[in-house]
């Protein structure tokens, strides 16, 4: 398989997830070359044979994506909700999603997708009680509850015992911010200190996220190597703005 991670369903009916890597798609030049980012910078004919790649790769014929905007808003995902299909990726791979920043589904045979590059993406699970949710987890995001917002739809679904896999992302060695919005970080989750390699002020965003899912009672795991160290990451802070996206992404069965 040529995803970074992927992880099969382990039975007929169980859940799959996955986070991706830069590698082994169809787009060109920065966005080189499995992106899943915005359809406005990169051709969307490259973008619309990747998610296609994804499609086939993980066995779903139906993806739902969302219009990321650092918000806190849940997508619930239901039978009649607005989704890629198998067939018609194309034609609807420039479609205006709905706003959220996080996804949560109890269907069958749908794709959630989060697309980063710095940023948190996390996957989350409950599959006795048939729930999976996606999230991206910024600063901002972060800091305004959006692993709350998910968690709590996710136990609008019955979910009691979730699990969830925080995906690549920046460190907190290398994410270097000004020293007041750091201390605001700091003061909302005192998790998220931390210091540059080179002694700055800067946000663990992965240890903020992990401290938000366990304190709600997750079993976490971090699979999470440095996107601005790791060159085989998109990163929007070392590719200087112009990059892809990598994605997260769950089903089952
Ligand atoms: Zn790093």
């Amino acid at each position: 398989m040529s995803f970074w991670r992927f992880e099969q369903p382990t039975d007929p009916t169980g859940v799959g997830w996955a986070f991706t890597d830069r590698h082994n798609g169809f787009s060109r030049g920065p966005y080189a070359s499995l992106n899943f980012g915005r359809t406005d910078l990169d051709d969307p004919d490259d973008l619309a044979r990747n998610y296609e790649f994804l499609a086939t790769s993980i066995g779903c014929d139906r993806l739902a994506v969302s219009a990321q905007v650092h918000g806190t808003t849940v997508a619930d995902i239901g039978a009649d909700s607005p989704v890629m299909r198998a067939g018609s990726i194309r034609e609807e791979v420039t479609r205006q999603w709905p706003e959220a920043d996080a996804l949560v589904t109890s269907e069958r045979g749908v794709g959630l997708v989060i697309r980063v590059a710095d940023c948190v993406p996390i996957v989350l699970a409950d599959p006795a009680a048939s729930v999976i949710a996606v999230a991206h987890a910024g600063r901002v995001g972060l800091l305004a509850g959006v692993i709350e917002s998910t968690l709590a739809t996710m136990a609008d679904h019955g979910a009691t015992r979730v699990r969830a896999w925080v995906g690549p992302h920046i460190c907190g060695a290398c994410y270097e911010v000004p020293a007041d919005m750091a201390q605001a970080a700091w003061d909302r989750n005192p998790a998220t200190v931390a210091k540059t390699r080179w002694g700055t002020d800067a946000i663990d965003l992965g240890a903020g996220a992990r401290a938000v899912l366990e304190a709600h009672g997750a079993a976490v795991e971090m699979v999470d190597p440095c996107t601005f160290e790791d060159s085989r990451f998109y990163s929007h802070r070392r590719d200087q703005g112009v990059t892809g996206r990598l994605c997260g992404v769950i089903w089952q069965k």
